[in-house]
């Protein structure tokens, strides 16, 4: 492959420190060779160069809470589903969120290792990922799909996806190392009750303090990690004092539950988005949700931010996540508006979006343009500095380069992307 460079007004390294103007990347073999000012680099003779007007560069961005298997959150469309459709449906879902700038993923559940496999094989374009595969739950908690009718939605039936509901210490030892047999990379628990499941409120912990350590040390065996979707501050406290790395939402976090975050280290995955979402589903959708949850999501919603502006004003470290499935696919840098709306800059929420989901992942190899890291890049038109939002709306993104491969190249789009075809990743799904 022939060098690639990238010409741009600007340069966001990811890492924090402040813009380079007048700036260039360039790609050798996958890696960055070279990134700053465009006066001070070489670009190779024979590199092809791609260069736009008012260009940003960007480390290809990194959202860890997505479900790439799951679209929306409508359960009779949901019950009309037969699991090879869901399945399948991952393939534009996975489309849209790299046509986004996404180039990274860690997927919360329900997502199979075929789906990564397939991606990996190079079947169709998809951010790199990691996945939890099944959504670990007590009977009657966050992930039970048995429904009030007796019947189970079927969201936890996806080809490959071990079911996961499992109670106790020794079901949870088995249970644990069924699902990393099945493939995950990351064990997922839900140790509170959460909005989109019937039977359970947010304020109450599910799991004991011993079936969540279970699974960390079962995960740990073979250097593997829990994240937690925990939302009242006893399932944030629990899990937290069982070993759990990552905390899912944190909608209730209180003064406590934020020190001891902070004193184990722990990773808040904020998916602010996720709320208004579940609203904007059950309205835009043509129902589908009964009122008790969207009344779930109208209380949480506003709680949530006042705790992630806590968290994020003590210093707790917060990686982007969206739980992209309840909004559409592909609309994951919306969540760097609510960041900011939380208090972070816009350069904190590039580099909660960027650095600090690379290091989560532990991949030093990721997360910023420096050279000798992975060729993921993103050009944006504008400075979103100056406007975070402009992420959010796809006419922005201009270049996706994931592993030194130009994925999407929209320079000279400006106007088709607005209307959605059923073959451009962009469609809203
Ligand atoms: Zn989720």
């Amino acid at each position: 492959m022939p060098a690639l460079a990238i010409v741009a007004e600007r340069l966001i390294d990811g890492t924090g420190r402040d813009p380079i103007e007048r700036a260039a990347v360039v790609i050798e073999d996958g890696r960055i060779s070279a990134a700053g000012a465009r006066a001070s680099l070489t670009i190779p003779a024979g590199a092809r160069v791609l260069e736009d007007n008012d260009l940003t560069l960007l480390p290809g961005f990194m959202d860890m809470h997505v479900h790439l298997a799951s679209s929306g959150t409508n359960l009779v469309r949901i019950l009309m589903t037969p699991p090879s459709l869901a399945l399948l449906n991952s393939v534009p879902n996975c489309a849209r969120t790299l046509a986004a700038g996404v180039t990274t993923v860690r997927d919360a559940g329900h997502t199979p290792i075929g789906v990564r496999l397939a991606a990996e094989a190079g079947h169709f374009p998809a951010p790199r990922m990691e996945l939890a595969i099944s959504l670990l739950s007590q009977t009657g908690g966050h992930g039970d799909d048995l429904m009030p009718c007796g019947a189970r939605v079927g969201i936890t039936m996806n080809v490959d996806v071990p079911h996961g509901v499992v109670d106790g210490v020794d079901a949870m030892r088995r249970k644990v190392r069924e699902v990393l047999h099945a493939g995950a990379d990351w064990i997922k628990l839900c140790t509170s009750g959460g909005v989109l499941s019937p039977g359970d409120l947010p304020d109450h912990a599910q799991f004991s303090v011993e079936e969540i350590r279970v699974a960390v040390e079962e995960a740990a065996v073979v250097g593997k990690r829990v994240m937690a979707h925990a939302m009242s501050p006893s399932g944030i406290r629990n899990a937290l004092m069982a070993g759990v790395a990552t905390i899912e939402h944190g909608c209730l976090l209180d003064e406590e539950s934020i020190a001891l975050m902070k004193e184990r280290g722990a990773y808040l995955v904020p998916t602010l988005v996720a709320p208004g979402d579940v609203i904007d589903g059950a309205k835009g959708g043509g129902g589908g949700l009964p009122a008790e949850m969207v009344e779930k999501a109208e209380r949480i919603g506003g709680l949530h931010r006042v705790a992630v502006s806590a968290a994020i004003a003590a210093g707790v470290k917060v990686a982007m996540g969206t739980d992209s499935a309840i909004g559409p696919h592909g609309t994951n840098l919306r969540e760097l508006g609510q960041m900011v709306r939380c208090g972070m800059s816009p350069m904190e929420a590039i580099v909660a979006s960027t650095r600090v989901p690379a290091e989560l992942l532990r991949r030093a190899d990721l997360g910023s343009l420096q050279p000798g890291k992975i060729a993921d890049v993103v050009a944006v038109s504008g400075d979103p500095l100056a406007d975070i939002d402009s992420l959010a709306d796809p006419r922005h993104i201009r270049l996706v380069i994931k592993d030194g491969a130009v994925a999407y190249d929209f320079r000279g789009e400006a106007v088709a992307v607005q209307s959605s075809s059923a073959s451009s990743p962009r469609a809203a799904s």
